[in-house]
């Protein structure tokens, strides 16, 4: 192959390779790069090529990729994560010019003693580093070594290897980019089902809020339609709040609001079991795939709950301590019923349970069907 054939073809290869690897998926380019390693050492006669990497603080390289001519020794494995400052007159060159480029090792000046005595036990006679930079940001660097003879390295040479770093610099670059955006997105997803979980809750009490139990309800009554199971609701509201409030203080009234909503809350245990609060000192559970006696039984809980705290309420005329009323209403809703207006009757059909509950002495529970 006469030189300028060669010329092209390398720059044939170098441009197929610069458009795979601008198509290529993250997970491909790591292969695409290890081709480019692999080209530059055919075309260039070199007998080591390779890609060192910054981190992200400039403080250590690495090497990534490495391509070396058969029966040369490989170094990747013990230039991993080398601290710049152990070769300070490479580095502040390769930052200061973003070339390096030695064709005799000897002729290095006195202070790259460092240098020479690496190059020396990696047995390089001329050696040729280009920069890696995208968007004004230094990211490693790409280079080739002589080990079996000298070298005067050609305005070809370094043509060839400056096209080769910059294609590697805004594939990495790209990269990186693309990690960040991976980073930000993982991040605002977090964020939003925070968010999501925020909306869903009540401040106070920390169970769910007015607004969650509208969505249960109506995913519930939609489950029981299809499943044709029973479906209870249950308003549960304090008794004598007002005066507990006028008596021990508001914020004695939020800590007992919260003891009462947590009692409740873990009392609830089954999945298909639901509580919110509903507003001020009223909650609301519902009860999925339940019957009539399940749900006498779990008003019966609830009702127990709450009186085991033994919250001493003075002012209270039914009990010595913090009692509630609970009224229920059960109902296996029917295919064609609609949904809002069922909601409404439900709620309906248990607050007329409660206020039954409150008239005839409150601390207990009624359950209508
Ligand atoms: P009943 O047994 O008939 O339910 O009597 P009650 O005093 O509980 O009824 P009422 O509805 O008259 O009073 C409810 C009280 O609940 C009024 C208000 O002071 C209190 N309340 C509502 N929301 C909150 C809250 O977020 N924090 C506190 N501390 N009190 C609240
Ligand atoms: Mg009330
Ligand atoms: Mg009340």
């Amino acid at each position: 192959m006469d030189i300028k054939t060669a010329h092209v073809s390398f720059d044939q290869l170098i441009s197929e390779l610069s458009t795979r690897l601008i198509n290529s998926e993250p997970a491909e380019t790591y292969e695409c790069i290890e081709e480019v390693i692999v080209a530059i050492g055919d075309y260039t006669d070199a007998d080591r090529c390779y890609v060192f990497e910054f981190d992200d603080n400039i403080e250590h390289m690495t090497n990534t990729h490495e391509w070396v001519r058969n029966g040369y020794p490989a170094h990747i494995a013990d230039l991993q994560a080398i601290e710049l400052k152990e070769l300070p007159w490479f580095f502040k060159e390769i930052k200061t010019h973003h070339k390096f480029i030695i064709n005799d090792i000897n002729q290095l000046p006195a202070e790259a003693s460092a240098e020479k005595a690496e190059f020396e036990r990696e047995q390089i006679k001329s050696v040729i580093c280009i920069g890696l930079v995208a968007n004004q940001h230094l990211l490693g660097f790409v280079g080739c070594d002589m080990v079996r003879q000298q070298r005067q390295w050609t305005p070809t040479d370094i043509r060839r290897l400056g096209l080769v770093a910059d294609m590697i610099a805004n594939t990495l670059e790209r990269q990186r980019t693309y990690a960040e955006l991976i980073h930000t997105q993982r991040a605002l997803e977090k964020a939003n089902r925070l968010l999501q979980a925020q909306v869903a809750q009540d401040g106070l009490t920390g169970i769910a809020n007015r607004r969650a139990f509208d969505e249960r309800i109506n995913n519930e009554i939609q489950r029981a339609m299809r499943h044709k199971t029973p479906l209870a609701l249950l308003l549960i509201d304090i008794d004598h709040f007002k005066p507990y409030n006028d008596h021990y203080g508001h914020l004695q009234g939020d800590q007992a609001l919260k003891s009462v909503a947590d009692a409740m809350f873990h009392q609830l245990q089954r999945n298909t079991d639901f509580i919110a609060r509903y507003g001020g000192e009223e909650f609301a559970a519902v009860i999925s795939a339940t019957d009539e006696q399940r749900t006498k039984d779990s008003i019966q809980q609830l009702l127990d709950a709450v009186r085991n705290l033994h919250m001493e309420h003075e002012q209270s005329e039914v009990a010595p301590c913090l009692t509630v009323s609970i009224g229920g209403y059960i109902h296996t809703p029917r295919a064609n019923e609609h949904i809002e207006d069922l909601i409404a009757d439900m709620i309906s059909k248990a607050d007329s349970a409660l206020y039954r509950a409150k008239s005839d002495g409150r601390n207990r529970g009624y359950l209508d069907t």
